[in-house]
């Protein structure tokens, strides 16, 4: 029996993790829950199906006084913090956004392990979270989980490059980005996820994201790893080795593998997703990203450069500018630019310490802020 935590409980990844905790509960026990204050009555009721002992949101007790009803509840903004650092086999970090951080490196720092869906709080402070052991984390983004799995068929030492698969996001077909819609944007092909994922996977910010996430995750410099097309999300991305030959790991663009195979590392949850049909025909295409038509790819790459500084900018800017984009505030087609804005105006080197990363963002988030002001004008 493992003892898990799920932070963002209520979120697309935090739900598909309590069915699968649902459909095996002879494997795992939940001890703890977080979420935010969208969703109370979700939290709750899950906090009773699965007999949670405390969970924690970020909505004031008015919020979710008459709602709690013999459940424990830690609340306020650093609720999904002491979450984190319940002990337990594995924390999932289901959040959304670097607001992340402060949980993964408080459930790191209490000894506890992260399966990590949290992509952000490598992308925002990549060498503090590594500074634990690059064992203590298991990654739940479907590419990283794919690469974990594929980087298991050879020694370190004979890994010659990364290929990252992007599904291509929304407007992989379409060449005119102008007067793109919230609603359109919102349209993923194959992935069904929460909202700020699904813009960046319109923008293929999400794929930047993730280019930095296996920097950080696997200590892989940048030149080694390439991302490439692949619109049936199913082969979820590879690893060549130095003689040529290429593994990859397949299965239907569902989050349940990656979660199941997170939760239960170093062993296989049975029937956590379901297996490909061979009977019937697929086929599977690739193509190379148009990097002229998605800036974010290239922008990503060199904020990776220049080192977690720029990471961090690179997300927060990222963050206003999408949530601008999603209150209507800015174009579709700024949201790049807006970011590479930003990130014109920091140094390069790394980060020290979280109260840096809060810093920084905080500036991030100002002169972005600032820049769509002005371009609305
Ligand atoms: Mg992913």
């Amino acid at each position: 029996m493992r003892d898990i935590v799920i932070l963002g409980s209520t979120g697309s990844i935090g739900v598909q993790a309590l069915e699968l905790v649902a459909a095996n509960p002879e494997l795992f026990r939940v001890v703890g829950l977080s979420a935010g204050s969208q969703k109370l009555p979700l939290l709750f009721e899950q906090a009773r199906t699965f007999r949670v002992p405390v969970v924690g949101t970020t909505a004031s007790r008015d919020a979710w006084g008459s709602l709690a009803d013999g459940v424990a509840v830690i609340d306020g903004p650093l609720a999904s913090t002491e979450i984190a650092a319940i002990p337990c086999d594995i924390v999932l970090n289901g959040i959304t956004g670097s607001i992340g951080l402060g949980p993964t490196l408080a459930a790191l720092g209490a000894g506890n392990k992260v399966a990590l869906a949290n992509k952000e709080s490598l992308v925002a402070g990549g060498p503090l979270v590594m500074a634990f052991g690059a064992d203590r984390i298991i990654p739940v983004d479907s590419e990283h989980s794919a690469l974990y799995q594929a980087l298991l068929a050879g020694k370190r030492s004979e890994v010659k490059k990364f290929i990252i698969t992007a599904s291509g996001g929304a407007f992989r077909d379409r060449t005119d980005l102008t007067g793109v819609t919230v609603d359109e944007a919102l349209m993923h092909p194959t992935w069904s996820m929460g909202p700020m994922v699904t813009i960046n996977s319109a923008t293929l910010m999400n794929k930047g994201l993730e280019i930095i996430e296996a920097h950080y995750l696997f200590d892989m410099p940048y030149a080694q790893i390439d991302a490439v097309i692949h619109p049936q999300s199913v082969i979820h991305s590879m690893v060549e080795y130095i003689d040529g030959s290429t593994i990859a790991q397949l299965s239907p663009p569902n989050m349940k593998g990656p979660i199941g195979y997170a939760l239960g590392y170093p062993d296989r949850v049975k029937r956590a997703t379901t297996p490909i049909d061979w009977t019937s025909s697929h086929q599977w295409n690739f193509e190379a990203i148009d990097t002229k038509k998605f800036g974010s790819i290239d922008l990503a790459r060199e904020a990776g450069q220049m080192g977690s500084i720029a990471t961090a900018t690179l997300n927060a800017a990222n963050e206003v500018a999408v949530q601008s984009f999603i209150d209507k505030r800015l174009e579709f087609s700024e949201i790049v630019k807006v970011v590479a804005q930003s990130l014109s105006r920091v140094d390069k080197g790394d980060l020290r310490d979280f109260a840096d990363v809060s810093a920084v963002e905080q500036n991030a988030r100002m002169i972005t802020a600032e820049y769509i002001e002005e371009l609305a004008q």
